[in-house]
């Protein structure tokens, strides 16, 4: 049965949400957001710049120091969190299609996974919202010694456009849960999701300053917030140099607390001994999902020699067998990727592989259309030192490497400056187990791939980031320790 492609949703022009009230940025300034299957405008959208963060950054402040948020009870904030985690549900049609719209990604992927992991995750730290608390410490002598686990206080949130709706829930969940007011800025490209979110977020009774949007560019609006001296903590997903440039700001400013979550270059190691066809379908799905466009894909694929030949060619069946088209079709598989720049970017890399004498076995090229579209494409022959097996693409372009042993499989995997995600394909758990623990990456998955969780943590070694988002342990990052001592002598 094939379903319709959907109707693009009506958009009309956005505002900033700045203190609970949706307003147009203070120098009037707006910037167009695309749509990416087509090249053309979407809407104008408010731009804000250093003067509308100082205004949230204010606006924040309050509400953490003084407004209702700083006296409401716990469970009544994981209240409010399981409340707009049930919006989102009722909204999921509509922002499935807004997120499709703005980015590019396939509705199918959008209504399967963005909008369900964004909901499973506000509903995991809603839950956490009563559930963070200290401890009562051993203390020698006659002390009473307790720690409380307080929320950091301002929060700076600064999030790309590769899944925003995704990447704003990883950030507000655990920032609202741990009672912390938030200044978030999305990706210029993508703003739209987030917004709505910030819409449904009144509606279902944040007080007011609790949640600020400010959409704007890179180096002004989110270069306002990370170096912000009255913003307490910056939490950044994108880009290895912008992270470095983030952490150089909060070091600058206030040693504002960071947690970076930045790029890779995931090796997903396929054994002689893995159920190669299951091992091949996954190694598609590792890099072609979202269009190459995720910071775990598995973009170096090394194949044991002996089964080289058998997987390559499953792998390159499955590239030639995607549906590569409107994104609001729910039979496309691939759509654009997020903007012009991204794909002449990619369309570079590609090019870099042939001359660098990698062996192009399909795709390799644009796609003659309107839009940013790029031919899903495999090099095989690929050698370690060659750019497109050292720097991340971000894009549909898969590298396959052989190798014949463990180590030096493992030593090669473990050569480049990132440590985010690695995979393991392989029968034998003696094997797996063993990778899992000499791979230097944030994440192992051992035969399977891109398996997300509310509840399992997420982040890299290395260059690929600082400190681990989703989980418990994401709220660390958003509470500060204190330590309380009381003398109970005389
Ligand atoms: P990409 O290259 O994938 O677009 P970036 O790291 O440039 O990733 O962007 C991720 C997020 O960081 C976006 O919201 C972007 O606007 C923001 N950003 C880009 N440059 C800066 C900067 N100099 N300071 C703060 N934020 C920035």
């Amino acid at each position: 049965m094939t379903t319709a492609t959907i109707a693009p949703p009506k958009i009309t022009d956005k505002k900033m949400l700045i203190d609970g009230c949706w307003i147009d940025s203070a120098s009037g300034k707006t910037f167009e957001t695309i749509n990416p299957a087509t090249g053309d405008t979407i809407c104008h959208v408010a731009e804000a710049d250093k003067s509308d963060v100082d205004m949230a950054v204010a606006a924040a402040r309050r509400a953490f120091d003084s407004g209702p948020w700083s006296k409401m009870n716990p469970a009544d904030r994981g209240r409010l969190l399981y409340k707009l985690a049930d919006a989102i549900e009722a909204d999921a049609d509509n922002l499935a299609a807004l997120e499709t719209l703005d980015n590019g990604k396939p509705i199918r992927d959008s209504k399967a996974v963005d909008v369900p992991l964004t909901i499973a995750c506000y509903r995991y730290y809603a839950g956490w919202a009563d559930k963070i608390h200290g401890k009562v410490l051993p203390i020698s002598g006659d002390f009473h010694a307790y720690t409380r686990h307080e929320p950091v206080g301002v929060v700076g949130q600064i999030i790309p456009w590769n899944f925003p709706l995704l990447m704003q829930s990883w950030k507000w969940g655990p920032a609202l849960a741990a009672g912390c007011t938030v200044v978030l800025k999305p990706a210029e490209q993508t703003p739209l999701t987030a917004l709505r979110v910030a819409e449904l977020a009144m509606e279902v009774g944040f007080p007011e300053g609790v949640v600020n949007v400010v959409p704007g560019f890179g180096p002004s609006a989110g270069g306002a917030i990370a170096a912000h001296p009255d913003v307490d903590k910056v939490a950044f997903t994108g880009s290895t140099e912008v992270g470095k440039l983030i952490m150089k700001a909060a070091a600058e400013t206030n040693l504002k607390r960071v947690t970076l979550e930045l790029g890779g270059k995931s090796p997903n190691i396929i054994f002689a001994d893995a159920d190669v066809e299951k091992a091949a379908q996954f190694a598609h799905f590792a890099l072609f999902f979202n269009m190459g466009q995720c910071c775990c894909a598995g973009s170096r694929l090394y194949v044991e020699e002996r089964i080289h030949d058998e997987a390559l060619d499953h792998i390159t069946r499955l590239a030639e067998k995607a549906r590569v088209g409107d994104p609001l079709d729910p039979e496309t598989t691939q759509g654009p990727q997020v903007s012009e720049e991204q794909y002449n970017t990619i369309l570079g890399y590609i090019d870099a592989g042939k001359k660098g004498g990698a062996t192009c076995v399909t795709g390799g090229g644009k796609i003659d259309r309107p839009g940013y579209f790029v031919q899903p494409t495999v090099f095989d022959d690929v050698q370690d030192d060659m750019k497109i097996a050292r720097e991340e693409i971000f894009g549909p372009v898969l590298s396959v490497l052989k190798f014949r042993d463990v180590d030096e499989v493992i030593r090669r995997a473990n050569d480049t400056m990132y440590g985010l995600a690695a995979a393991v394909w392989t029968k034998d758990i003696t094997k797996a187990n063993l990778l899992a623990r000499r791979l230097r990456a944030g994440t192992v998955w051992i035969n399977c791939y891109n398996v997300f969780d509310a509840t399992v943590p997420f982040g890299g070694f290395k260059m690929s980031g600082l400190g681990r988002e989703l989980g418990e342990y994401a709220l660390s990052n958003y509470t500060e320790v204190k330590s309380v001592v009381t003398a109970l002598g005389a």
